[in-house]
């Protein structure tokens, strides 16, 4: 069995599309298949066009989530109703080509890999190519966990890796990360990305910097360790002007500046302004992980066979 994995918020537009070239994409390889769409707290008419589209397609199932919990969520949800022993994730938006979905199949059934991602060789869209592709220079740099090869969520798994996937509870989620987490045999498939064939993007530039921080925070030393090498830094500088003053005070060259005074005040204090927001950004992640809530919450399932 293959389950086909399609988070969307607000896509009312693209839902007949989507079905329509993912049915055709999986068919071109098997018969034995699921496609989840999971309906991220959609205010539009999302919920109703993938129940008219549920009539058609009668391999669709609908995870319809209380409310808009985000992508990441989503996808999350997806991954613990899949029942197939292949898994794919895919964006809403045909951004990712369903038609590799075949390619990816065969690399997982026939070549041995347990995980198969597609890499974004080049965009169509006009938005944020280089600061995505700068972002994850970055974080290949810091976070340690290997490299994500530029690729986003669009990925297949076999059964084991999703276990392992599953397996990880944090609320606060970056899938791509975590997928290269797990390990495993890893392969890629390369694509161009597609610009999505209508509406506005549902991630926000604010939902994307929040995912950037996730990430960033979720798998890396980094923003401790600037601090503790600016805070070394800052030490070592002032305690050679300190020096430098004892000197000045005992051989009878001090001046009495005030402009030394307050520079090292303005920077001292915004230094430590920083450090507290970035040990307060601790301090919330450790909250949110220990008030331990789902990651999504399920109004209905529409698994059962529709009728006509
Ligand atoms: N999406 C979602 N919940 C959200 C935001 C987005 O389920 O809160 C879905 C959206 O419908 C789309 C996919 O996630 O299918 C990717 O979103 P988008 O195209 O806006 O992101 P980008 O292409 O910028 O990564
Ligand atoms: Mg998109």
């Amino acid at each position: 069995m293959f389950s086909l994995i399609i988070p969307v918020y607000n896509e009312e537009g693209l839902i007949d599309e989507m079905a329509l070239r993912s049915v055709k994409a999986i068919e071109s390889f098997t018969d034995h298949y699921e496609i989840l769409f999971i309906n991220d707290g959609s205010t539009d008419s999302t919920l109703h066009k993938l129940i008219e589209v549920r009539k058609r397609f009668s391999r669709i199932k609908i995870v319809d989530l209380s409310r808009n919990f985000g992508h990441q969520a989503a996808f999350t949800a997806g991954l613990e109703a899949a029942m197939g022993n292949y898994v794919a994730m895919m964006d809403g938006d045909l951004q990712d080509p369903p038609e590799l979905l075949s390619e990816m199949y065969h690399k997982i059934k026939n070549e041995g890999f347990d995980i198969v991602s597609g890499k974004r060789t080049g965009r169509k869209g006009k938005r944020l190519r280089i600061t995505t592709n700068l972002f994850h220079a970055f974080f290949k740099k810091v976070s340690g966990i290997g490299d994500m090869e530029n690729s986003g969520n669009f990925s297949m798994m076999n059964r084991a890796a999703v276990n392992a996937l599953v397996q990880m509870k944090e609320s606060i989620r970056y899938l791509p990360g975590l997928r290269t987490f797990i390990g495993f045999h890893q392969g890629f498939v390369e694509y161009v990305r597609e610009d999505r064939l209508e509406g506005e993007p549902k991630m926000t530039l604010g939902k994307l910097i929040v995912l950037g921080a996730d990430a960033i925070f979720s798998f890396s030393k980094f923003p401790i360790k600037v601090c503790l090498y600016l805070g070394t830094l800052g030490t070592i500088v002032f305690m050679c002007a300190g020096i430098y003053v004892l000197i000045a005070k005992i051989f009878g060259f001090a001046i009495i500046g005030w402009s030394s005074t307050v520079l090292s005040i303005y920077f001292l204090g915004s230094i430590q302004l920083i450090f507290l927001g970035v040990v307060g950004e601790y301090v919330y992640r450790i909250y949110k992980e220990s008030q331990n809530r789902p990651i999504y919450l399920v109004k209905k399932f529409y698994d059962a066979e529709p009728e006509k």
